[in-house]
């Protein structure tokens, strides 16, 4: 199973970090690293992604060895049928990277690649490498469905490309002008995200980041909190970060005073554009208090005190010890089992599973709607298209036609 980046200081992982904040990697290294029920559970997708591209594209394992160590890989208790389908997915996906190239191009799976011309001790592990002609295409999968990651200016994606190629130079010399890098996260992203560039443009960025690297390296870097802080081990203790969000600097610009200095939020309402901008200069804040809440809940679980604050149960239902029993006993006493069993049917899901994909989209596939989902509240910059009205109702039309 591949192994995280465990030993790098400045992994590629956390470069839109640490290009961002130089202070991040010497800070973080006084806290624990974060291992996550989400992280194993990535691993083994990762490995099983891993075992079928080698079987797709290579002659590294035979059938009989290729079943064995799929079998093996879904007895672990973290397994998800979701796997297979989204593994199935990656590796569709990859063929038809390769189907792009004029002559059969050659693939390699977890690569070990040293970026450490460009940033001390840097490597990291590319998931797929695929070179021919002119071209090398790297693609990274990505398990996670929190949040989209695109591959546009994608520094982790750049820091592979630039290790991919020091790599593959001696075979390849010069060969190679155009770099694609791929990030596929097929749980919440129908298709991979892509960039294209040339090897000139990627070489010019990588002598961009190295005074950046260097200076986060060797300890020199400054804080400067802000979206990147999401992953940081340190978080909720980091102090730069507090003083940013508690720093009322950050908001007194956004409704105006009036002359004799009474703020304006006393006499009257805001206005949509002050609201607009409040929403976005208090996202930060939010996130920093639920990371608060969640490290001083942690820490007085295990055993250590927040003053102020104590751990206490949350809400929770009434449920049978076992259920079985406790209708029988309704049973014993008199009520038919009509009335205490719902006869429920399957979810679309699970119909699907039932009959396979195909029999499925022949025998189903006209019931099937994708109606919008509820609106929710996102800034301009997110990719996602506006929701209106008009286009709901049209969802509408369509889900009952
Ligand atoms: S929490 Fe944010 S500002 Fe603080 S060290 Fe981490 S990335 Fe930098």
């Amino acid at each position: 199973m591949p192994t995280p980046e465990k030993h790098a200081l400045l992994s590629a992982s956390s470069a839109s970090r640490w290009l961002k904040c130089t202070a991040a990697p010497r800070f973080e290294e006084q806290f624990p690293e974060n291992t996550s029920e989400y992280a194993e559970e990535g691993r083994l997708a990762h490995a099983i992604c891993e075992l079928k591209v080698i079987k797709h594209f290579t002659t590294a394992v035979t059938p009989r060895t290729f079943t064995t160590r799929l079998n093996k890989l879904k007895k672990d208790p973290r397994y998800t049928p979701e796997m297979d389908k989204t593994s199935d997915l990656y590796r569709d996906h990859l063929t038809e990277k390769a189907m792009q190239y004029d002559i059969k191009p050659a693939v390699a799976v977890e690569v070990r690649v040293d970026f450490d011309e460009y940033v001390p001790d840097g490597f990291g592990t590319c998931d797929c490498v695929m070179i021919g002609g002119d071209t090398l295409n790297i693609t990274d999968y990505k398990h996670g469905k929190g949040v989209p990651v695109s591959a546009e200016n994608n520094p982790q994606m750049r820091l592979y490309a630039l290790g991919a190629l020091k790599r593959y130079k001696p075979v390849y010399g010069d060969c190679i002008k155009n770099v694609c890098m791929t990030i596929d996260q097929p749980r919440i992203q129908d298709e991979p995200s892509s960039e294209t560039i040339t090897v000139e443009e990627l070489l010019a960025w990588g002598e961009s980041i190295k005074p950046i690297a260097a200076k986060a390296y060797m300890g020199l870097g400054s804080f400067c909190p802000g979206e990147h802080c999401r992953f940081c081990r340190g978080k909720a203790q980091c102090r730069a970060r507090a003083d940013q969000n508690t720093a009322l600097e950050e908001f007194k610009d956004c409704v105006p005073q009036n002359g004799d200095k009474t703020p304006l939020f006393g006499q009257g309402v805001l206005t949509d554009e002050e609201i607009g901008d409040l929403l976005i200069r208090g996202k930060e804040l939010v996130k920093w208090y639920g990371d608060l809440e969640e490290y001083a809940l942690v820490s007085i679980l295990k055993g250590g005190t927040i003053p102020g604050w104590k751990a206490v149960a949350g809400r929770s239902n009434r449920t049978f010890t076992d259920t079985d029993a406790a209708l029988n006993a309704a049973m014993d006493a008199g009520y038919d089992k009509s009335i205490l069993y719902d006869l429920k049917p399957k979810t679309l899901t699970e119909l699907e599973k039932l009959m396979g994909k195909t029999e499925f989209a022949d025998k189903l596939g006209s019931f099937v709607v994708k109606p919008l989902g509820k609106p929710t509240l996102a800034p301009l910059t997110d990719k996602r298209e506006a929701y209106t009205p008009a286009a709901a109702d049209f969802a509408e039309v369509l889900s009952n036609g």
